[in-house]
């Protein structure tokens, strides 16, 4: 399997190409043809867009989820806290989502141009240059989409690691203590703001509130873990949780389970009642 290169200089192109010390370029800057040659060589620039059918898309993203593991993803997580490699950060939030994707046809409702079980479009053509500079500047930002959790988990699959340190660990320790004293309700922005103490921006602190959510981690109301999110169009509303799920952490990140957490044990996660 070829690795694709996360050093700063192979992703300047990539990532000049899309923001600047202002934020957004609109539109985006066109890379002079030897650049993108380098970005492209060094395998985190492409030279097309992705074109594919709704059956295609969920199909990679069941291949790529069954081809990795819980325990590789949550070890990529812990890597990417003190390593700031946010495309490690990003296949937790898509192998959950990936993982949870029921194998099915295109379900298209009268009203609805998209599939009522996955939201995606019958066709859809991806630029993965935009997915990428997504998946390095934040983590990623859908990893919803079917066609991001299935790119996202194939370049995972060609991404240099080398596991989780001790700061990593260290952070990781103190991030899972803060979100289990975080009140029931806890606005994100809040929850957001205590975990500063992670390296890196407040963008990036709110999509690892969203990966850990998605991956059922965190339960934290205002988003429902894939595998719930995934069950179906005519799924009844789960009762929003809130806490640190710890049967989900023992999967995903088992290195961070309270002493005593063992399989078997009831969960200490708070179920609070629809008003
Ligand atoms: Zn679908």
């Amino acid at each position: 399997m070829d690795h694709y290169d996360p050093s700063p200089k192979a992703l300047r192109t990539l990532m000049t190409m899309y923001w600047s010390a202002q934020g957004w370029r609109t539109p985006p800057v066109t890379p002079a043809p030897a650049d993108l040659g380098r970005a492209v060589a060094a395998g985190v620039m492409f030279d097309r867009k992705r074109s594919g059918g709704h059956d295609e898309w969920v199909a990679a993203a069941r291949r790529t989820a069954a081809q990795t593991s819980a325990r590789e993803v949550g070890d990529a997580f812990l890597e990417s806290l003190g390593s700031r490699r946010l495309d490690l950060r990003s296949a937790l939030g898509s192998y959950a989502v990936a993982r949870a994707l029921p194998d099915h046809g295109c379900e298209i409702r009268p009203g609805n141009p998209w599939c009522v079980v996955c939201g995606q479009y019958p066709e859809s053509a991806e630029d993965l240059d935009i997915l990428n500079f997504e998946r390095f500047k934040w983590g990623g930002v859908r990893h919803y989409q079917v066609p991001y959790a299935a790119f996202d988990l194939e370049q995972f699959a060609r991404a240099p690691r080398r596991g989780p340190d001790p700061e990593d660990m260290r952070l990781a320790r103190e991030l899972v203590e803060v979100l289990r004293g975080l009140p029931p309700g806890v606005p994100k922005g809040r929850a957001a703001a205590a975990i500063g103490m992670l390296p890196g921006n407040r963008d990036q602190r709110d999509v690892l509130l969203d990966v850990l959510a998605l991956a059922g981690i965190w339960r934290a109301g205002w988003c429902s873990p894939a595998a719930e999110l995934l069950a179906g169009p005519d799924r009844p509303d789960p009762a929003p949780m809130w806490g640190v799920d710890e049967r989900a952490l023992r999967e995903y990140l088992p290195a961070l389970c309270q002493p005593g957490a063992a399989a078997g044990t009831p969960e200490p996660i708070l179920r609070v009642p629809r008003r």
